[in-house]
């Protein structure tokens, strides 16, 4: 089967795969070749794709997964490639995030920060994976 995870500036990976796990909005779920036609839209989180012998990891930050005739295209907000992670920034960005949060102040978008500390981890557990 076929997979394209595409935002809306690149196409990040573009690839015949066996196995496609990724996180849904209702949790994780995983597709094999002949699934069943399934639309699902995402979570942020870490999309993990199989072939052969090698595992690939990918941060899906929200979007959309459709699956039919054995394609696969994950549409998506953002989207890394485990490998091209910047570990650091993403440690920081956790921290900001962490940090707002516990400020506990009105004046705080709490759901921007937490979505900042789920984009945050997500990218940390894509990079801890390679
Ligand atoms: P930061 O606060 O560090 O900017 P963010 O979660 O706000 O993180 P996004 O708005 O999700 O960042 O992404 C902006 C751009 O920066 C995207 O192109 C994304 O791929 C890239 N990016 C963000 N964090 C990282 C990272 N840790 N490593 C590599 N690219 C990153």
């Amino acid at each position: 089967m076929h997979l394209k995870i595409i935002t809306h500036e690149k196409v990040v990976f573009d690839e015949d795969v066996d196995e496609i796990y990724t996180r849904g909005v209702d949790g994780e779920f995983g597709i094999l070749p002949n699934h069943v036609p399934l639309m699902s839209a995402l979570d942020i989180g870490v999309t993990k794709v199989v072939q052969g012998d090698q595992t690939k990891y990918f941060t899906t930050m929200g979007g959309v997964f459709q699956f039919k005739d054995n394609e696969a295209i994950i549409l998506t907000t953002t989207a890394e490639n485990g490998s091209d992670i910047d570990v650091t920034r993403a440690k920081e960005a956790l921290a900001r995030a962490k940090a707002l949060l516990a400020e506990r102040d009105a004046n705080i978008d709490a759901k921007r920060a937490e979505a900042a500390m789920a984009r945050a981890l997500a990218r940390l557990k894509a990079t801890l994976n390679q």
